[in-house]
């Protein structure tokens, strides 16, 4: 590998990389040396030609290469991804062990394996191949996931155009062994949720929200509940499950809410009063607002309004809004829980906005609580992009 293309960096343009950053970006690079297809390794070095990092070169995105090693020696080859992979499902122990057990296995960049998503739904493995590097290596890392885990499946998904922005094709199917004859029934803390590989949102279900369903719950026991942009109704379920005095499911998608009310029986809790309203839910909060609607607790769990810092300022009247909207139909001390999963706010950003629809509601915010994704997606000091889900729990006064 000796004779891999080599990524040179402009002088001046080598410290992200140095400093272990994975994003190598087009304006870095001062030339090419050799002539990597998409996907190839490439080694990358500052402009004395020192070796910074081994990647993977994409000749389409503004990402030019991820860097996926930062040691010379240990070049990425097939023994090197299995090593990898393993040592981030490890990572996850005992975790993976629970035969209904759901839980993201390896997270991309986060995990040192830039462009790889696995996430585990009991038996079953669902892939994600982000970037071109990664779909090359479809093959070796589908051997890996069977020696490694030994699943009923591994099923690959799309994702939300990170393929587009690398220039491969839309991608899904069954990679290996055989497909759920059904919805897979996982376990989120004390519930069973059924989740739909082939057809749900993301890889199927939430997993990043695991932590904070639970810590919302323990504020719902008696509360009227408002469970905003619910997909299949987790929030709410968990606030039912802890005594909540009743539900209103609010989503866009009419198959998440048939979802989420199959999921409210399969635990013996369809004894809740609840509503469900499949409307656009910026619109929705404020006709509450105008039937004269209370409720004790809302969660609000938005879509990726800002993918990229650019689109940031722009998402951030969206955030406030719904905020704003929130707030207004809380009694009380009524509890706020309120997230973003937007790359481009940050959390210091996401409390800025939060403290804009405080002022416009003219209501009085303390903090409870912050609240970010559950630990199976880590977040990588030197990747601060790997900490997307950013939220709030917050008393309304
Ligand atoms: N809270 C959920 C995850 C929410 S994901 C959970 O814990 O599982 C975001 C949800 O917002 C999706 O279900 C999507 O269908 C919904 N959505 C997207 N845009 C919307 C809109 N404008 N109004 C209402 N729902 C919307």
């Amino acid at each position: 590998v000796t004779d891999a293309p080599r990524v040179r960096l402009k002088a001046g343009r080598e410290k992200p990389a140095r400093d272990g950053h994975p994003w190598v970006f087009s304006g870095a690079v001062e030339r090419v040396l050799g002539d990597p297809g998409p996907g190839a390794l490439v080694r990358v070095e500052d402009p004395a030609g020192r070796f910074l990092g081994w990647g993977h070169y994409s000749p389409v995105s503004q990402i030019r290469v991820r860097v996926l090693e930062r040691h010379e020696e240990r070049v990425p080859d097939a023994a090197w991804l299995r090593g990898r992979i393993g040592e981030a499902v490890a990572r996850r122990a005992p975790l993976p062990g629970e035969p209904e057990g759901a839980c993201r296995l390896v997270f991309s960049e986060a995990d040192l394996l830039p462009g790889l998503v696995v996430d585990r739904y009991a038996g079953w493995l669902v892939v994600q191949l982000l970037t071109a590097g990664m779909d090359r290596l479809r093959g070796t890392i589908v051997d890996a996931l069977r020696d490694l885990l030994a699943p009923a499946g591994i099923l690959e998904r799309g994702d939300d155009g990170h393929r587009g922005l690398e220039g491969l094709p839309p991608a899904g199917g069954l990679l290996a062994g055989s497909a759920p004859p059904g919805p897979v029934a996982i376990r989120d803390g004390r519930l069973r949720f059924a989740v739909d590989l082939g057809a749900g949102q993301k890889t199927g279900f939430y997993l990043d929200q695991r932590e904070n369903r639970p810590a919302v719950a323990a504020l719902a026991p008696g509360r009227r509940v408002l469970d905003a942009f619910c997909y299949t109704g987790a929030f709410a379920a968990h606030a039912a499950a802890a005594g909540a005095a009743s539900l209103l499911l609010l989503d866009s998608s009419a198959e998440a809410l048939r979802v989420a009310e199959g999921n409210l029986a399969a635990n013996g809790l369809a004894g809740t009063p609840r509503e469900t309203r499949c409307a656009d839910a910026f619109g929705e909060l404020r006709r509450l607002r105008d039937q004269g609607r209370l409720f004790d607790l809302v969660v609000l769990d938005p879509p990726k309004l800002a993918p990229t810092r650019a689109k940031a300022q722009q998402a951030a009247r969206a955030y406030k809004d719904a905020n704003l909207f929130a707030m207004r139909l809380l009694a009380p001390d009524g509890i706020l829980a309120t997230f973003s999963c937007s790359g481009g706010v940050d959390a210091a950003f996401f409390r800025e906005i939060v403290r804009w629809a405080a002022i416009d509601a003219g209501r009085e915010v303390q903090v409870v609580r912050a609240l970010g994704a559950s630990p199976d997606h880590p977040v990588r000091i030197a990747f601060p992009e790997s900490e997307y889900l950013t939220g709030l729990l917050l008393r309304v006064l």
